[in-house]
């Protein structure tokens, strides 16, 4: 480890709604936050087309120039954004808390606000990734409207995929579930509400072999496991929802965590299980995962950064 090592108020890692809000708040409550922005400043929304149900935007606004906005407005207050990843972190002991930056050199932290988010899995055949805004989603609560009176698919089986057809199903003229099983992972009331609906019809046994469109979608080759039976399906929308993985690896030798990585607040704070280190948006959250909860939770986080700070007055 370094021998200059920076001694700091406030950390904020990770600069999606999450980080940039509790930025804000740190920085008008003269936290003087340093920010790590990851490898991909401004985090999921950057990867989004039009957000239209974030408050306060009326006329809708492309997710890449929201970010855009937040960063701004955290800056304005003073926050000191920087490129770069967290590599490694000691939260043994008490703080200031010693954190590696792209195991290169070291920083000093009071108070720790993790605010990594999640990545959407993706299936990662090159179609997805070419169409990817251009009619495939891994979000159908962000994007679902956009294809309002459309027929789509979903690819799933967990209770996410569950609820996002069962969203979909309410805008879009018809829902396609692909199955990769002959079951459902999701919870029983979940397969029932999809199973009752009747504009939804299950695939089982049902793999994508690849989505069809050159600009945009136009369709889905789909793949029988049992029978090797491939068909082509017309749709304009291709929602993957087969899961998010919390990028919260690099704390878990310290920070409570379930089985699938994703932090514990004690509930109705951000409060994590070590001292000083608080933890909001998708790192956190499984189940309600937008915008506006992030940033809200965001927002806790700094406050009950500042409170900490403030009931020990040594800093
Ligand atoms: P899950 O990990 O529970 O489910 C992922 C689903 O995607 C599985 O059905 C899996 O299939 C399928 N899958 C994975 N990879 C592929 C692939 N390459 N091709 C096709 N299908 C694939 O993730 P969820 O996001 O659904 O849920 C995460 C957690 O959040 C769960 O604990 C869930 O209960 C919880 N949750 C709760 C909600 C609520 O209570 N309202 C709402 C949403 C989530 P297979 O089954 O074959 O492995």
């Amino acid at each position: 480890m370094s021998e200059t090592t920076e001694h700091i108020e406030c950390l904020i890692v990770g600069s999606g709604p999450a980080g940039y809000t509790a930025a804000i708040y740190a920085a008008r409550a003269d936290m003087k936050p340093v920010m790590y922005a990851g490898m991909q400043p401004g985090g999921q929304l950057t990867i989004t087309t039009d957000v239209e149900n974030y408050p306060g935007f009326p006329d809708g606004v492309m997710g890449p120039e929201m970010m855009e906005m937040f960063r701004k407005q955290a800056e304005r207050f003073g926050t000191d954004i920087r490129y770069g990843m967290i590599t490694k972190v000691d939260f043994s002991g008490k703080p200031p808390y010693r954190l590696q930056v792209d195991e290169k050199h070291d920083i000093l932290a009071e108070t720790v606000i993790i605010a990594t988010g999640a990545s959407a899995k993706w299936l990662g055949i090159p179609s997805e990734t070419k169409l990817n805004g251009r009619g495939v989603s891994a979000c159908a609560v962000c994007d679902g409207f956009f294809f309002r009176g459309k027929d789509v698919a979903i690819v799933g089986a967990g209770d996410t995929a569950c609820e996002e057809a069962s969203y979909l199903a309410k805008i879009c003229s018809k829902v396609y579930m692909l199955v990769r099983r002959d079951e459902f992972r999701a919870s029983k009331p979940m397969q029932q509400r999809v199973l009752n609906t009747p504009n939804i019809e299950v695939l089982f046994d049902t793999e994508t072999d690849e989505i069809l469109g050159e600009d945009k979608v136009t369709g889905v080759r789909v793949k029988n496991r049992k029978t090797g039976a491939t068909r082509e399906i017309d749709i304009q929308g291709f929602f993957v929802a087969i899961g998010h993985q919390p990028n919260t690896e690099v704390f878990k030798p310290f920070i409570t965590m379930d089985e699938t990585g994703y932090i514990q607040t004690i509930p109705g704070t951000s409060k994590t299980n070590i001292e000083g280190v608080f933890a909001c948006g998708d790192a956190q959250d499984k189940v309600y995962r937008q915008a506006v909860t992030a940033a809200g939770s965001g927002c806790m986080a700094a406050l009950d950064a500042e409170r900490y700070m403030a009931a020990k007055q040594t800093f």
